[in-house]
């Protein structure tokens, strides 16, 4: 037994060895248990098609994100639920003109009531006629149709003498309405041509300078048609600008309503046309609207890639309304747009945006003489339904402001 301590030194290595493995073991464990505590939920996106320009991704695809193999907790399961998204109900479009036309009166009202302070005063002097003729081109109604509308007011005040407010007021009113013309045919065609294949959608193209509003017409006429019961459909064929397809998105998304998109930046926007309209078709849309890009820096870019577009959303039939939208504040500078655009495409409308903006009131009455084509909408500010079709007694009301 004269070894003995040789037992001894062997029993204490056992019990270190015990000790450390059974300390390293509780450390994994508490390891781990902070680990689970704090890792974040994680959701799994699926992995990105190659990115080809065709076919456009079509909005609304949801994955659901994939679940670990966790344990319940055995009291109040914690079940994530993504809030529905709320369908908003549009107000009507019918009348919006009226209720909207204070705007007007609140930038127009300069011509206004410019025109009827010069022509209540007792004798009008040919300096009187000239600031009549002056405020009418400041409010861009244009160098023709202001001198039209000075001869025909200098004419009645010669022959009727009217000379108290309400009667100034009412020729003036008159003449207005006549020079902005009720005869035109404001409606959109939304009925698909007789040409057009079994099941196709109206189509409606949106053109126009990038920054006039556009993509928000675009999302507010959705609006206008779901409110008259219609199922529109939109195509985001502005690849140029990175945001426009999750702006216009967003603005279907609110109502109801689908958007056809490509993810890629600078995709074919022909393509998104194409694949809007097919969409359209297929989901049995009533019109389908394709937003654009607008870009001007090469006059011979911007035609051959706008008649492409139009081509492409001609698949099913002819193009039913080409909208150009125009800035109102930005004045003659949006004549000189509008030409470029009507050498490139067929217009045969003309959206004014930003009218709650300026007193340049006048331009509808100048776009419609340089185009030869009505005003069919007007903006009247950036809220949702702040999108009107055009009415001209109250547009005219609108810009002489109050009695
Ligand atoms: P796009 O580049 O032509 O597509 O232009 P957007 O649709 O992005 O619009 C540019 C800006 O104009 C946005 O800030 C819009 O909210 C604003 N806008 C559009 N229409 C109107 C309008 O009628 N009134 C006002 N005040 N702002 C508007």
């Amino acid at each position: 037994m004269e070894n003995w301590w040789i037992f001894l030194v062997i029993g204490a290595i056992i019990v270190v060895a015990l000790t450390l493995l059974t300390l390293s073991v509780r450390a994994r464990k508490t390891r781990d248990e902070v680990r689970a505590r704090t890792a974040p939920q994680t959701t799994t996106h699926p992995p990105q098609p190659p990115s080809t320009p065709t076919p456009p991704a079509t909005e609304g695809t949801i994955t659901e994100p994939e679940v670990s193999g966790e344990s319940k907790p055995a009291l109040e399961p914690k079940v994530a639920t993504a809030p529905e998204p709320e369908v908003e109900t549009p107000a009507p479009a019918a009348g919006r003109l009226v209720r909207l036309r204070a705007r007007l009166a609140r930038s127009g009202s300069p011509l206004g009531s410019t025109l009827l302070r010069i022509l209540s005063r007792d004798q009008l002097s040919e300096d009187d006629w000239e600031e009549i003729e002056e405020s009418l081109l400041v409010a861009d109604v244009g160098t023709a149709p202001a001198m039209e509308l000075v001869d025909r007011l200098r004419e009645e005040v010669r022959v009727q003498g009217v000379s108290d407010l309400g009667a100034v007021r009412q020729l003036l009113r008159e003449e207005l309405i006549r020079l902005v013309d009720p005869t035109l045919d404001r409606s959109l065609a939304l009925e698909p041509d007789a040409s057009a294949a079994e099941g196709a959608p109206a189509t409606i193209l949106m053109v126009g300078v990038n920054g006039t509003g556009k993509t928000t017409t675009v999302g507010k006429l959705a609006r206008v048609l779901v409110a008259e019961g219609k199922k529109p459909l939109l195509g985001a064929a502005d690849t140029f600008r990175a945001a426009a397809a999750e702006q216009l998105t967003t603005w279907g998304r609110r109502v109801g309503v689908e958007t056809v998109r490509s993810d890629r930046e600078g995709a074919d926007p022909a393509s998104v046309a194409f694949d809007a309209v097919d969409r359209g078709a297929a989901q049995g849309a009533d019109v389908v609207l394709v937003d654009t890009a607008g870009r001007l820096q090469n006059k011979a870019d911007l035609m051959a890639e706008l008649s492409k577009i139009q081509r492409a959303a001609s698949r099913k039939g002819p193009v039913n309304e080409v909208l150009l939208v125009l800035d109102a504040t930005t004045g003659q500078n949006g004549l000189v747009q509008a030409r470029v655009f009507a050498e490139a495409v067929d217009i045969t409308g003309v959206v004014l945006t930003k009218l709650d903006g300026t007193a340049k009131g006048g331009i509808v009455i100048a776009v419609q003489r340089e185009m030869g084509v009505p005003v069919k909408l007007v903006g009247l500010g950036e809220g949702p339904d702040d999108l009107a079709p055009f009415e001209v007694e109250p547009f005219v009301d609108g810009i002489l402001g109050e009695d």
